[in-house]
């Protein structure tokens, strides 16, 4: 007897009390009801637990849901005991006694959802006790865990398939229905979420990366203390979050909120437990309104109000971005997403790269994830639709809400700028950085400019109509734009690169949304 769509929404709203379920959750439960192997992709928030709770009390039998994180599965179960739903969990932080006395529960047919940490498919007791229980569905939580790829590998995932191996052939070849679920999978991870716990010809439904209530907005070339200070002060009545890549740019910004008057908290791995535990807890009860955090920040954080996330540095991929942008507007009200790219971000994550112990392959893998994420940072087509296709999302509508659907700028062409910048470049030998070019094309005459001969190039001083600064944003942005290479190192070189050599010919013109800081700056005479 398969279960209908009806009988889960009736569950739905008599059990949760929601409506009705949200656009990809029906279509995921609508497979698992037909006995189908699923792997949902979904953002956290998006409500993945429904996913598999509904089918799990439409269900004869026990639903084992495999999860990672032991914090979130005592909260798990507690929610369920709150709904009247018999539930339990199993992990390292139980005496055996009390382990022994939840699987006999199971084993008895008094519990619908039993958690359990994946460490426990390697106990030969937990598997031989398993065998007992009438497992009909196992849901796999985090499941990008499994594979290598995923930012966490964890190699107790790997006993995920063997285990559901064995329950089967106890069971005389029938096997638990699998349900696999993560917040962040690329084709690689997915694909290896398949092969590694041997789903069965499975649907895959990526969902939930669109939320309607959230604005993003990429901002390039802001001067970024002074922006996030006035950012902070236009809503202090607000609660916040402000994202940075290191522990310095943490402390330096947290200060100058205090110093400014603002009451806010920090957070990062060099605190002290006590301090950590102290500011999660002020964040959590609005003592403090915004907290300014790396991304050690937020893990198993459910705070439903927060207004705004803004990421004062760009992150190292898309699926850390997604994640910490993803905590503002869990409550579906208007929240804003703000990023503040500089080009010195791609310097900051490629020495993150480099300095890891990780193998060469890896470290490939790596950066191109940090290309999408740069890519993210320059693209001109709307942010959602962007982030729905990178993470393989169908639905794709532009949102009409994030910065680039609202940008009204016309394109502009900057073919010329280009060449008089890449002609600079090339006859400065491509041994220089990107202030030194700068200073040449403004026209400067200070003693580096002389002692190399710069200011006898023809390029010399033609861009003086600009500021330095304007001329060195410009500069990033054709970097970023793929005409330059920036090398790495303390003291990164800009050359140039095929592109703009098909510039320079004449063969390819360059055209850019110039925005405001970039527009002609005229410096005011002295
Ligand atoms: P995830 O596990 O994907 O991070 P949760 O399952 O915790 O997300 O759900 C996120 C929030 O959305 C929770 O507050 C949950 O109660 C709510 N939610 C989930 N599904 C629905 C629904 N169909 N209608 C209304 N609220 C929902
Ligand atoms: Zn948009």
């Amino acid at each position: 007897m398969t279960l209908t769509m009806s009988e889960a929404r009736s569950t739905l709203q008599k059990v949760y009390g929601y409506d009705d379920f949200r656009e990809g959750q029906s279509r995921i439960i609508n497979h698992l009801l037909q006995r189908k192997d699923t792997v949902g992709i979904m953002p956290t928030g998006g409500g993945k637990s429904i996913c598999y709770q509904v089918p799990a009390l439409l269900q004869h039998g026990l639903t084992l849901v495999i999860s990672p994180l032991i914090s979130l599965m005592k909260d798990q179960v507690d929610a369920l005991h709150s709904l009247g739903v018999r539930a339990g969990y199993i992990n390292s932080t139980q005496d055996a006694s009390e382990a022994g006395r939840i699987l006999y529960e199971a084993e008895r047919g008094q519990l619908k959802l039993l958690y359990v940490a994946p460490e426990r498919l390697e106990s030969e007791w937990f598997r031989e006790r398993a065998k007992q229980l009438r497992i009909a569905f196992i849901a796999v939580d985090e499941a990008h865990c499994v594979s290598q790829w995923g930012h966490d590998f964890r190699t107790s995932y790997r006993a995920i398939a063997p285990f559901v191996r064995e329950l089967a052939a106890h069971n005389y070849g029938e096997r638990p229905l699998l349900a696999a679920f993560t917040a962040t999978a690329t084709p690689e991870v997915t694909e290896d979420m398949i092969r590694l716990l041997e789903l069965q010809d499975p649907e895959l439904i990526v969902t939930g990366f669109k939320r309607d209530n959230l604005a993003f907005t990429v901002l390039r070339g802001e001067t970024r203390k002074d922006f996030a200070l006035n950012y902070v002060r236009q809503r202090t009545n607000m609660v916040g979050i402000i994202y940075a890549s290191t522990r310095k740019d943490v402390e330096d910004l947290h200060s100058m909120l205090v110093k400014a008057g603002i009451p806010a908290g920090r957070y990062h791995a060099g605190l002290s437990d006590d301090e950590r535990a102290h500011m999660q807890e002020a964040f959590l009860y609005d003592d403090i309104r915004v907290i300014v955090a790396t991304n050690a920040f937020g893990m198993g954080i459910d705070k439903s109000n927060v207004r705004y996330v803004l990421h004062y540095n760009m992150p190292k991929h898309m699926e850390a971005y997604v994640q910490e942008a993803g905590r503002a507007g869990r409550d579906g009200e208007a929240s804003e997403c703000v990023l503040l790219f500089h080009p010195q971000d791609i310097l900051t994550q490629k020495f993150f790269i480099e300095q890891s112990e990780a193998l060469p392959e890896r470290k490939a893998h790596e950066y191109k994830k940090l290309q999408s994420m740069i890519d993210f940072c320059y693209t001109p087509e709307c942010l959602v639709t962007y982030m729905q296709r990178y993470f393989g999302e169908i639905d794709q509508q532009p949102c009409g809400m994030c910065g680039n659907c609202k940008d009204e700028r016309e394109q502009v062409d900057i073919t010329l700028d280009a060449q008089k910048i890449f002609s600079c470049i090339y006859r400065m030998r491509e041994r220089w950085g990107v202030s030194m070019v700068a200073s040449v094309l403004k026209g400067s005459r200070n003693k580096k400019v002389v002692q190399n001969g710069f200011d006898i190039l023809p390029t010399h001083g033609m861009m003086r109509h600009l500021t330095e600064k304007a001329i060195s944003d410009l500069i990033y942005v054709l970097i970023a734009d793929g005409y330059l290479s920036l090398s790495e190192g303390q003291y990164p070189v800009v050359r140039l690169l095929p592109t703009a050599a098909d510039v320079l010919k004449g063969k390819q013109q360059v055209f850019q949304k110039v925005a405001n800081e970039l527009k002609p700056k005229v410096e005011a005479a002295v």
